[in-house]
């Protein structure tokens, strides 16, 4: 996908940047006069012994000026005073010409320098040499190392202001926090996809379709005073083709498409994401009409935590604070239209969801039957199929999967098939593919001993024997021992299609979780580990019909869910521990009802499960029909 996103930005004028060129020069200017104007006068320095035996001894120096208790420097004496002492042979055989100092050295201390200075007069019969102190500021470096760090702080302020300028002109990589990261279509620019490529989603699909028109000729829309909606939520499990109708909008009606998902304003520095926000509104408007779509919108709306301890939601809510006042702020027929998606309607923040904000809701649904064929029907355009391949058996054999999962399936069919060596790909090749996208793949390597093979024969056996022999519990068309992802045996179930869940239904689903240990508890001596899964999703499932829907025997019709989503962040139970204790119980005579009747179905076809154990054992895989062999024809409401 081609991306601009600075177009808006380059056709204005760059900001003017304040210019660093004169503060350099006054800078190094400053530098370099205190350097020549504190410069040291150039004489040569030379050693206390040289000074003695050189100087002092043969009587040329004049005086001695002592600076800052450091540093000796030597006057000598002029020609004309020196002309009595003729055969001078000297180091130091030129002639002072000028006043001096002539030479310098340093001394460590005062104190030592006159006591050596003192002896080495008397030692050679000598008058005291005349001594001065002095001192001298060395005020131009004392001020240069003020002026040093000062000057370099002004630099890297002036260094930061110019980047921040040329991040606003827009041509700078460096501190583009605040800028938004959307993925940009251009007009003309059209996305690839169209409704076309989305199958099913009727409803949606006209809904979206007043907004392509709108989108298309607004002039129509605006001269009878229609209002459109500002904001569109799609809401919908994942992989129910939310982002896709997005990208079919943008497609269909030619506008400016911005996208970018609510995570993508999230930073580690607070302040950031509305920044972000700001910037997206800033772009999208400039380009009217045109298109935000924001995917994962629950990421920054979920509902805003009031007194959250953690500091991450502060940056969360002015984020979404910020997006509620874009949203307030433009008009209704400005031409920006903004779309979001979320699979978490419930616990986005309900200020969000009000008129005048994302005022218009679209729930997607996973697809039913026939939605399913519509979606292989895309999705197998542009495969080689081989004729036996049968789109209505597909769909019949999807339930509860998403136009996601679908996509996958062609997919892996596919790869299959492409791996089995085939010019076209086959029906098995689909079936191998729905395995695999449920349960993982096929692990024959996995090392399983006998025993170990025997215990999972018997654990699958068991979850098959209960559901065959319960009303309610979903029908049974495979059951496996082969290891697939993580799990070491599986049975595949063909749930019907339905909206609503009877209290019968949870009852039996939960019977048919526990079969497998119910089995290992009857046939073995001891029960295992590998009824893990099973255990956790039938705990999970005793506990919403107790807590969630309202049904237990016990709390009868009571529902601790939480729309909102609230409840969830803040630490309080919404019951008391009281009610707590009863919902434990409530929740383990429940499971243990379920375990005993499952127990009871076992005990009761005995024979029966042994004889799918050792077929199992056998065969590995065995289909409905092979089940049906063995147990008989199933018990059905
Ligand atoms: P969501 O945003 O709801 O999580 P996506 O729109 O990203 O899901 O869907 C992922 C993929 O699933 C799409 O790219 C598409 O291939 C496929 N898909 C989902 N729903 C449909 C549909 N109704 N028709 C065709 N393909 C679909």
């Amino acid at each position: 996908m081609p991306l601009d996103q600075n177009k808006t930005q380059k056709s204005t004028p760059p900001a003017r940047r304040p210019h660093l060129g004169w503060l350099y020069i006054i800078f190094f200017g400053t530098f370099v006069w205190l350097w020549l104007f504190n410069r040291q006068p150039a004489i040569p320095e030379i050693s206390w012994n040289e000074f003695e035996q050189e100087l002092l001894v043969k009587g040329q120096v004049e005086r001695l000026d002592v600076i800052n208790n450091q540093r000796v420097e030597v006057y000598l004496k002029m020609p004309e005073e020196e002309s009595a002492e003729e055969d001078t042979q000297s180091l130091f055989e030129s002639q002072p010409a000028s006043s001096g100092p002539h030479y310098f050295f340093n001394i460590g201390s005062v104190e030592v320098f006159h006591d050596q200075l003192e002896n080495a007069s008397e030692t050679a019969g000598l008058q005291q040499v005349n001594v001065t102190y002095s001192t001298q500021e060395n005020w131009g470096w004392e001020i240069f190392s003020w002026l040093l760090p000062l000057a370099l702080i002004i630099l890297f302020w002036l260094f930061l202001i110019r980047r921040m300028s040329s991040r606003m002109s827009g041509d700078s990589s460096m501190l583009k926090f605040g800028q938004t990261k959307a993925r940009v279509l251009e007009q003309g620019e059209q996305s690839q996809v169209t409704f076309k490529d989305v199958a099913g989603l009727e409803e949606a699909k006209e809904e979206i379709f007043e907004l392509v028109n709108f989108l298309k000729a607004p002039d129509k829309y605006q001269k009878l005073g229609a209002k459109i909606p500002k904001g569109i939520l799609l809401l919908g499990p994942p992989g129910t083709g939310k982002t896709l109708l997005a990208k079919a909008v943008a497609g269909e009606a030619g506008v400016p498409f911005f996208s970018l998902s609510g995570s993508e304003f999230i930073e580690m520095f607070v302040g950031v994401g509305a920044a972000r926000v700001r910037d997206l509104f800033k772009k999208a408007k400039a380009q009217t009409p045109s298109i935000i779509f924001i995917d994962e919108i629950d990421t920054i709306g979920r509902a805003r935590s009031g007194t959250s301890v953690f500091h991450e939601s502060d940056e969360r809510d002015s984020t979404l604070n910020q997006l509620l006042a874009e949203l307030d702020g433009f008009g209704t027929n400005t031409g920006v239209i903004v779309l979001a998606a979320t699979n978490r309607g419930d616990i986005l923040d309900p200020a969000l969801l009000r008129p005048g904000r994302f005022d218009r809701h679209i729930q997607l649904e996973l697809p039913n039957q026939t939605e399913r064929k519509a979606i292989f029907e895309v999705h197998m355009k542009p495969l080689a199929l081989d004729a036996d391949v049968d789109v209505g058996m597909l769909a019949a054999q999807t339930p509860g999967f998403s136009g996601a999962d679908i996509a996958n399936i062609c997919n892996e069919a596919a790869l299959i098939a492409a791996h089995r060596q085939k010019e076209l790909i086959q029906k098995q090749d689909f079936l191998d593919a729905i395995d695999r996208v449920i349960g993982g793949m096929e692990k024959r390597s996995k090392i399983i001993s006998p025993e170990e093979k025997k215990r999972i024969a018997f654990h699958e056996a068991g979850h098959v024997t209960t559901s065959w022999f319960l009303k309610h519990a979903q029908p049974v068309h495979k059951v496996s021992i082969i290891p697939r992802g993580k799990s070491l045996g599986s049975a595949w179930y063909l749930p019907e299609e339905h909206q609503i869940v009877t209290k019968s239904e949870f009852f039996d689903a939960l019977c048919t979780a526990l079969g497998g240990r119910a089995a290992e508890e009857i046939f073995f001596e001891e029960i295992s580990s590998n009824a893990v899964d099973d255990l956790e999703k039938a705990t999970k499932q005793a506990y919403s019909m107790v807590m969630n829907y309202g049904l237990s025997d016990v709390l009868r019709n009571l529902s601790f869910y939480d729309s909102t989503g609230k409840l969830r962040q803040s630490l309080h139970k919404p019951y008391s521990e009281k009610t707590a204790e009863k919902i434990d119980e409530e929740v383990q005579a429940i499971i243990d009802k379920a375990f005993a009747t499952s127990k009871e179905i076992l005990t009761t076809h005995r024979e029966r499960v042994e004889n799918l154990a050792a077929r199992l054992m056998e065969k590995e895989t065995l289909q409905k029909e092979e089940i049906k062999e063995i147990l008989g024809e199933r018990v059905t409401a």
